[in-house]
């Protein structure tokens, strides 16, 4: 989400956002527990899994005990297609969300009165946090449907008080005029499809709005099996590290190969657990999400622990020659090169026996293209990605405009592996 911030500190809910440390564990415990009495009392798989396991409800005594029970992965979504995870039957759920599924079945999420409620509350702690209030104008460009982003996004605003434009994706020259015309404070929208919007803007000739592209970019996080956007969010006063909202969910971070827990502060993969969801609790589920917590209390005043930024997927991990390779590790690098724009892909063919990778990447709108300049460019890119990342690679550096824009999810990996011939 990005943002203009302007004024005074907002809180939400005060009360649960800065909570005592050993209050909000007491609570959690206490929810956890609920939770897991309710899954393995209501939902067959789950009763069978902890059988399996060799586990029942009243095994966990403290918080700690968590390790002993297995995770969820989001295969057993598919496996259960549609409603075999779910705690209540489908007549008591008020909605429900697929996430696309690249293969076969997608896997569907459901929500109860209660759980909609909580989303949107959460949604307007989320969107407080990163410094919106009442009465500001949100403009709304994520996809509306079955992807949790717009709803999701649209209920909290509103809960929050905010005047709500429920814009959702594509027709960018419409957004444009739609934020000028009627004042937007905040945009909602992935960082790719804010990128666009602002191209898009900058071509239109409207010198105001591209100023206004000029603002605090701010990072909300959340997934479809969890309850969509509003597991946490940056606040506005640290800008470091996104809050997870830890009354309602608890988190781990495990080493992804091992599954075993990394020391505090350390990479590794995020496990969330919800304490709260009726519809569709999940038990240690395996986001695949890599990332890091900051244990220090944070300068906003809230309690509930910050998790750095998503620096990668567990499973979008690319093996170059033997190297783990994040997408996010190379884009880290690009956006530390003045002259670059933010657009790229990692092409990736079979040479031979080797892998190879070429990074494809725009120049900035302003440069002017000259060859000794471009090939120097190049050649600094190669070394530091070879230096920062450990792989070789070739660089492709292309005019303003040839990288496929996206309206929603950026598409930053085009692996060819499979197809080219070896
Ligand atoms: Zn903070």
């Amino acid at each position: 989400m990005t943002s203009a911030v302007r004024g005074e500190m907002f809180m939400f809910d005060r009360a649960a956002e800065t909570m005592p440390r050993e209050a909000l564990e007491a609570l959690q415990l206490h929810r956890l527990k609920e939770t897991i009495g309710r899954a393995y009392a209501k939902v067959a798989p789950f009763r069978r899994k902890l059988d399996a396991a060799g586990v029942k409800p009243d095994s966990l005594k403290t918080l700690a005990d968590i390790v002993r029970f297995p995770f969820t992965v989001k295969s057993e979504l598919r496996d259960n297609f549609p409603f075999g995870l779910f705690a209540v039957p489908r007549e008591h759920m008020l909605r429900l969300h697929a996430s696309s599924g690249t293969t076969g079945k997608p896997t569907v999420v459901g929500y109860t009165r209660g759980d909609l409620e909580l989303w949107a509350d959460l949604m307007a702690r989320c969107i407080a946090c990163m410094g919106g209030k009442p009465g500001d104008v949100f403009h709304n460009a994520y996809g509306y449907g079955l992807f949790t982003g717009g709803l999701g996004f649209h209920y909290g605003a509103e809960r929050l008080g905010l005047t709500t434009i429920p814009v959702s994706g594509g027709g960018t020259e419409r957004q444009v005029m739609l934020m000028q015309d009627l004042g937007a404070h905040i945009l909602g929208a992935t960082p790719s499809y804010a990128l666009n919007i602002a191209e898009v803007a900058s071509a239109m000739g409207r010198r105001e709005l591209e100023d206004k592209f000029a603002i605090k970019a701010m990072d909300v996080y959340g997934l479809s099996e969890i309850i969509g956007p509003g597991v946490a969010s940056e606040c506005h006063q640290a800008q470091h590290g996104l809050h997870i909202w830890e009354d309602h969910f608890l988190c781990e971070v495990i080493d992804p190969e091992t599954a075993e827990p990394v020391p505090s502060g350390e990479a590794g993969e995020l496990v969330l657990t919800t304490l709260t969801k009726e519809a569709l609790p999940m038990l240690r589920y395996r986001t695949r999400d890599i990332t890091r917590l900051i244990e220090e209390p944070c300068a906003c005043g809230r309690t509930h622990r910050r998790m750095l930024r998503v620096t990668g997927r567990s499973d979008d991990m690319l093996i170059i020659r033997g190297v783990n390779v994040y997408p996010s590790q190379v884009e880290a690098v690009l956006v530390g090169f003045p002259g670059l724009a933010p657009h790229y892909q990692l092409v990736l063919t079979r040479q031979g026996p080797m892998d190879a990778l070429a990074i494809e990447v725009e120049l900035a709108p302003a440069r002017p293209r000259d060859e000794p300049f471009a090939a120097k460019m190049a050649a600094d890119l190669r070394h530091h990605v070879k230096a920062m990342v450990g792989v070789t690679c070739d660089v492709v550096l292309k005019a303003p405009g040839e990288i496929p824009r996206s309206q929603g999810k950026a598409v930053r990996v085009k692996d060819l592996r499979q197809t080219t011939k070896p």
